[in-house]
């Protein structure tokens, strides 16, 4: 690599750091006056997300952490309501539908609707 080719790559790499420094030294300063902000900004598993957190990148981060959250709410419903019943992994609805065919999110009122069609059943029931 030449003199000016080293030069360049970094002049280059100090400028992206001191971006990134002058990010940082913003964040700090604004979470200091607002401690909502900073308790969100320690709250966020950064390992889970992928690219620049710009409002697309919150945007697509936030529909994935609400996706997580009802898929997840619904399983933990599922294994409830079948803990309840006391019946064995792999029972079926009342319907006669497997458990995984019926809502993957709870709905609004927290029912886990058929999804098969035609069926009809509209809340999971073991019993
Ligand atoms: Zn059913
Ligand atoms: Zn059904």
């Amino acid at each position: 690599m030449s003199d000016s080719t080293l030069h360049a790559t970094y002049a280059g790499v100090s400028r992206s750091a001191a971006e990134q420094a002058a990010a940082l030294q913003l964040l700090l300063a604004r979470t200091a006056a607002d401690p909502g902000l900073a308790l969100a900004l320690a709250q966020i598993d950064t390992t889970e997300i992928k690219g620049p957190l710009d409002t697309a990148g919150l945007r697509a981060s936030l529909a994935e952490a609400e996706a997580e959250r009802d898929m997840n709410a619904a399983l933990a419903e599922r294994h409830h309501r079948r803990a309840l019943a006391g019946v064995a992994l792999g029972t079926s609805c009342a319907c006669g539908h497997s458990a995984a065919t019926h809502g993957p999110r709870l709905t609004e009122d927290a029912r886990l609707p058929c999804r098969h069609d035609d069926c009809g059943c509209d809340d999971l029931d073991f019993s």
